[in-house]
């Protein structure tokens, strides 16, 4: 007897477990791990996924097998992650089974000759029409002779595509269906490797490497499998060029790798300079290519034709053969963790895959997170510092601006009196300036004007976050509510305002300081559509003189050598994110900041304004000294009981019904306050951060408990007893990475 356990690819619908069918002798060959199969679910045909074959099964009254719909697509250690990721992220199996799907697939089947099979892959948008002259036909011109004629000239030199033939010649599609019947020309479909958005670049390849360079090659050669090297290097430290080398002595190896960047870092310039070193052997995957682009991609690697994948998160889960290195560059981004189900961090992720593939993972950053840093402490992870840039360049000169003392001056101004100087400055010598508004839209809360005072949560050190209905202070760990005071409970001043000022506000501020300097503005608004992010930065990087005002993604953007001022209008709005990570946040920004700016022969100068001057991610930025925040971060950390030394779940209620949500959520916390163990902690239910999104309230609960927990087994458990009124919905953010 065969049994088949399948995982079924119903959408919506959270189905957590494997089902067991029989397979007939007929399909005993074909129905193997990671095939799709048509099976019968209730009344209903659905497809499914095999993700293992047993001998047996203590299922009674089981269902055949109806079809074998498509050959094997994942392996048996790959369908093990997945199970891996619905457990640990408490999300539906059929979710994490489809992360390993090519891209595009659907769970559909359609008839063909053969019988049933799944519907097929996009059509290729690289697959084009070609035209070529038949040899040796001899051509008798019928009616519009000369059009005919124009088409085989254009044809003399070889095959041209259809697309080429319409740009030189005119619609041109009846003219060449004439010459294809009259037998004078053939048209055939090639598929073409294409990659709109990777221009070749030439990377030099350097001959020899820093100090630094290569005792990182030699920490990954001498990794063994399974185990995790951390480059910890500034910007220009060479980090990418030991990601090369190390893929290339894999490659030689006859294994392959699978490259993670952000998102947002997936750019032609980073794809390019891969691909300058092993051209066709690359893949990319990503999200702006159609989706019969990434289907051949992915099919590029399945067939072992390309054995280095690029690509974000998801790219974790591409079918190279014979894994030997996972590179994940910026480690500490947040974009790693998917923010929909199953939400899955791909660092951990692909600590789980390399140690299943006996492969290596490399992880860079030049401010690595503090779950990563910590991992070195304990062992788990070896740690290479590169301090030095490859290519020398000072660091700039970093000032830090009080913003209470500007204040107490009589500016009331959102520039303080230097940065206004300075950017007079570049006006005036044609120079560049970007200024940084690491502004997150949902979270707001009081400030001081006069003393910098932000109402804060005596138990979890983190910032109160002000609810505008109700003039509520609220903490989004413990759930602690109040009543905003009228004025500073500090110093009594009657400045307690709610803080932040929009790009908007910014860019017309700038205008007015100095007029007749371009002002260009790049935030979610201005970038929203497709390209907009490219076309905001070519926009800046034509003008002559110009100001780059924009939220957080400028700062990928940076690298200009012609930008001399980099302002941080204020730091201050991501240190009070109502959120564990705020420290760190801007720690990272600023960092970035400052490690990007000056890169040119023209010595750089960042201004940070703040309201808090003295904290530790401020303090070790403007100092060049990280370990002053990392230091003084991980005391807190460890003091509360936080990540890394803890774990946590955030459960959000959400629903159009504010009754529902309460009283869900309500439901939530006390289910799970019942089971979890005494020293774990549940807080809540209270508003999220995000406390209505498109019409639906939101809630959410909190469990905190130590390292090393079954904490989503629990939190499973609980939420298991939970009913959930019509309308209202579940989401569980294992590890959460912030709590909007
Ligand atoms: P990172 O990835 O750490 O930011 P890169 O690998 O991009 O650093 O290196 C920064 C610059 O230095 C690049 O232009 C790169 O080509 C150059 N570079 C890297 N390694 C060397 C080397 N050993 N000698 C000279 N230049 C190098
Ligand atoms: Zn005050
Ligand atoms: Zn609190």
């Amino acid at each position: 007897m065969t049994v088949a356990r399948v995982v079924l690819d119903i959408p919506s619908k959270e189905l957590s477990s494997a089902f067991d069918y029989d397979v007939p002798d007929s399909l005993r060959e074909d129905a193997v791990i990671g095939c799709a199969v048509l099976v019968e679910f209730g009344s209903r045909r659905a497809v499914g996924h095999v993700v293992a074959v047993a001998d047996s099964s203590e299922v009674a009254n089981r269902k055949p097998v109806i079809a074998v719909l498509a050959p094997p697509r994942f392996d048996e250690v790959a369908a093990d992650l997945a199970r891996w990721i619905a457990q640990e992220y408490v999300a539906p199996l059929s979710d994490a089974i489809r992360l390993l799907l090519p891209p595009g697939s659907v769970p559909e089947v359609v008839k063909n000759d053969s019988g049933w099979v799944l519907k097929p892959p996009p059509v290729s948008a690289a697959e084009e029409r070609v035209v070529e002259v038949v040899e040796g036909h001899h051509f008798a011109p019928g009616t519009n002779a000369h059009r005919q004629r124009a088409v085989l000239d254009a044809l003399t030199t070889g095959p041209v595509t259809m697309g080429e033939l319409t740009a030189a010649l005119g619609s041109v599609a009846s003219t060449v269906k004439r010459l294809e019947q009259a037998g004078a020309v053939r048209v055939s479909l090639r598929r073409r490797f294409r990659d709109p958005d990777v221009r070749e670049r030439s990377a030099p390849r350097h001959e020899r490497l820093s100090g630094g360079q290569r005792d990182a090659l030699e920490a990954i050669r001498v990794a063994g499998p399974g185990a995790c090297v951390l480059l910890h290097g500034v910007t220009g430290s060479g980090k990418t060029e030991v990601y090369l080398r190390a893929i290339a002595e894999e490659l030689a190896r006859g294994r392959s790798a699978i490259v993670l960047v952000p998102e947002i870092s997936l750019t032609p310039q980073t794809v390019g300079r891969f691909r300058s070193r092993f051209g066709e052997q690359i893949a990319v995957l990503h999200s702006r290519l159609s989706a019969g682009e990434r289907f051949d991609q992915w099919d590029r690697l399945a067939s072992g034709q390309a054995r280095v994948a690029i690509g974000a998160r998801s790219a974790l889960f591409a079918p190279v053969h014979d894994l030997g290195l996972v590179v994940m560059d910026e480690e500490h981004e947040t974009s790693y963790k998917q923010s929909s189900a199953p939400r899955y961090h791909a660092r951990d992720a692909a600590r789980r895959l390399v140690a299943a593939r006996g492969a290596k993972l490399v992880l860079g950053s030049a401010t690595p997170s503090m779950e990563t840093l910590h991992s070195c402490r304990t062992g788990e992870t070896a740690c290479v510092v590169l301090d030095e840039r490859v290519g020398g360049g000072t660091l700039p000169e970093v000032e830090v601006v009080d913003m209470g003392q500007e204040f107490l001056n009589g500016n009331r101004s959102i520039f303080s009196d230097g940065l206004a100087r300075e950017l007079r400055g570049v006006a005036e010598r044609n120079e560049k300036a970007v200024l940084l508004l690491n502004r997150r839209g949902f979270a707001s809360f009081l400030l001081c004007r006069e003393c910098g005072h932000v109402p804060g949560c005596d138990r979890c050190s983190t910032s109160l976050t002000f609810h505008e209905s109700g003039s509520l202070l609220v903490c989004h760990h413990c759930g602690a509510r109040s009543i905003a005071p009228p004025a500073c409970p500090q110093c009594g001043s009657p400045y307690l305002r709610r803080f932040g000022a929009g790009t908007q506000r910014v860019a017309a501020e700038v205008s007015a300081l100095v007029p007749g300097l371009p002002v260009v503005r790049m935030d979610a608004d201005t970038t929203a559509a497709k390209g907009g992010h490219e076309h905001r930065l070519a926009e800046f990087e034509l003008l002559e003189s110009a100001v780059l005002v924009g939220t957080q993604m400028v700062a990928k953007g940076l690298d200009y050598p012609e930008v001399t001022l980099v302002g941080v209008v204020s730091a201050d709005t991501t240190l009070h994110l109502p959120d564990v990570r705020s420290g760190e946040r801007t720690f990272q920004l600023l960092e970035q900041v400052a490690g990007r700016a000056g890169r040119g022969e023209r010595p750089g100068r960042v201004i940070i304004q703040t309201y808090w001057p003295d904290h530790p991610a401020i303090t070790a930025v403007a100092r060049h000294d990280p370990s002053l925040f990392y230091t003084s971060e991980d005391a807190d950390r460890s003091a509360l009981t936080f990540p890394p030394y803890g774990r946590m779940a955030n459960i959000i209620v959400t629903s159009h019904s504010l009754v529902d949500v309460k009283a869900c959520s309500g439901h939530v916390a006390r289910a799970l306050g019942e089971r979890v163990p005494e020293r774990w902690e549940v807080l809540g239910p209270v508003p999220a951060p995000l406390a209505r999104v498109k019409d639906r309230h939101r809630w959410h609960v909190l469990v905190k408990a130590p390292p090393g927990t079954a904490l989503p087994e629990m939190v499973r458990r609980a939420l298991k007893e939970v009913k959930t009124p019509r309308g209202v919905t579940l989401a569980v953010d294992i590890d959460p990475l912030d709590l909007a």
